[in-house]
């Protein structure tokens, strides 16, 4: 059996920048994975001439954020980045750019008066919230907003609650609206926080990688240094013998002192005896939601905004987002490559909902119907936990001696690819206090 120093299970960006930065650090690395591509939920492919991404992705916090901080230490090679531009809300037929700021708020016309002069103020004591220590990621949306709201204001709030954790607005903590970038000042300060709610213009560090996000794996994949690395594809781990600390995988068995695991942390028990109980029971805590992804290959370009759509009118609620404007060569030449994302509810049926959110875009959009050359639909868990105010997130360090987890699971901030990559730095951080880095 060859020794590695780390075994990192699954070649998700969580566990692709995770192998990285520790072959960088001087660790021999092998990175298991059980498909036979690479890249998890974030990955792209080809079809009829059109390439997609696994679901719709726009990068958030590239400016200050941990992908950022993870390039910066350990990638020789940078993918280019483009601007994702401005979020638009659609809502009783009508278009505007996302509030972000008072003036935003002002000319937001999509929603009553009364309900904007209402979320205005609630958007005035979220700052003095903030400093109040009251625990805000137990406290909903829906709790704070209180029930006197439109039904259109309603569906909107309930709209950006599902569009930014996967759950409902009374699920949905108000620590995560907290968590945004926007909201987030150099200082702690009242008055700072208060001008970027007042003044700033959200959304401004948001990117879409030029290329799709494959381009972010190969950036990730051309890093690597060649001796220290070592990807298998098409090996499950099967099972983990932690007290000979020795696994198991559908091809072989290998030693190890560091395994590092990427996949849900709620399958753990799946992999391994040993765990208490009470571990067990956090980890069956941790929620999952499904996203089902439309693509639509369209003869002619028809989505000319810069930047997304967020559908509160249709059911279910879409995330629009034509990424060949981007990036022209995803689509064939003079066509257009659009992603629609809608998120799928319990215990769904598939063939159902698939047919519903098809509906729902030519119900919005009926002229497209005879422009579209191409349909491909994807199901996906956009990520391994969702954020409600019951989360109970796993921490990076396993009971298990020798066994850490990294990825969306064990990290709360932020979403996504943003959420992966504060995972990775964690874990770094444990490793290091731990004496293996
Ligand atoms: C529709 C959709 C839209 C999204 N939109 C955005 C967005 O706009 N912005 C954003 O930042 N993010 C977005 N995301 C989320 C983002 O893609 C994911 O959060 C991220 O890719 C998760 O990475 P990960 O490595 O943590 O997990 P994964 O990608 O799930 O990787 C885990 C890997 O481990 C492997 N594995 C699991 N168990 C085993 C085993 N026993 N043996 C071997 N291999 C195993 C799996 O096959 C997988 O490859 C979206 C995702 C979806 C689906």
């Amino acid at each position: 059996m060859k020794q590695r120093d780390v075994i990192v299970v699954g070649a998700g960006i969580s566990g692709l920048l995770t192998a990285l930065a520790l072959s960088k650090e001087g660790k021999s690395v092998l990175v298991l994975e059980r498909e036979s591509e690479i890249g998890g939920m974030c990955r792209s492919y080809m079809v009829e001439g059109y390439q997609v991404d696994t679901g719709p992705h726009i990068i958030t916090r590239l400016e200050h954020g941990p992908l950022k901080e993870l390039m910066h230490r350990y990638f020789d090679v940078i993918p280019n980045f483009i601007p994702h531009g401005r979020y638009y809300v659609r809502l009783n037929n009508r278009v505007r750019a996302f509030p972000w700021n008072l003036k935003g708020w002002f000319t937001f016309d999509l929603i009553p008066q009364m309900d904007r002069l209402y979320l205005m103020k609630t958007l005035f004591s979220i700052s003095y919230i903030f400093n109040s220590g009251e625990d805000l990621s137990r406290r909903s949306v829906g709790e704070l907003v209180g029930n006197g709201l439109s039904e259109s204001t309603l569906r909107f709030l309930n709209c950006i609650s599902y569009f930014m954790t996967g759950t409902s607005m009374d699920e949905t903590p108000v620590a995560r609206f907290l968590d945004s970038e926007h909201y987030k000042s150099r200082s702690n300060g009242v008055l700072d926080k208060l001008y970027n709610i007042l003044m700033k213009e959200g959304a401004l560090d948001q990117v879409y990688p030029k290329g799709g996000l494959q381009s972010l794996i190969t950036a990730i994949l051309s890093s690597m240094p060649k001796n220290k690395i070592e990807i298998k594809t098409n090996e499950q781990v099967l099972r983990i013998h932690s007290e000979e600390k020795r696994i198991e995988t559908t091809k072989d068995e290998y030693e190890y002192s560091t395994l590092i695991y990427s996949g849900f942390a709620s399958d753990l028990p799946k992999l391994t005896e040993n765990l208490s109980s009470n571990y067990k029971q956090s980890l069956r805590k941790l929620p999952r939601t499904n996203a089902l992804t439309i693509w639509l290959g369209l003869n002619e370009h028809i989505f000319g905004r810069e930047g997304s759509e967020i559908w509160v009118d249709s059911d279910p609620y879409t995330w629009v987002v034509p990424v060949s404007n981007y990036d022209p060569s995803l689509a064939p030449r003079g066509k257009q490559l659009v992603g629609f994302a809608f998120r799928l509810p319990n215990n769904f049926n598939l063939e159902r909902e698939k047919k519903k959110a098809l509906n729902a875009i030519f119900e919005i959009m009926p002229h497209i119907e005879n422009k579209v050359e191409m349909i491909h639909y994807q199901t996906l868990i956009p990520e391994k936990a969702a954020w409600t105010i019951t989360t109970e997130f796993a921490d990076v360090r396993s009971p298990l001696d020798g066994i850490y987890l990294v990825g969306t699971d064990t990290e709360k901030r932020s979403m996504g690819i943003t959420r992966a990559s504060y995972s990775v730095l964690k874990l770094l951080g444990a490793l290091r206090e731990d004496g293996i880095l």
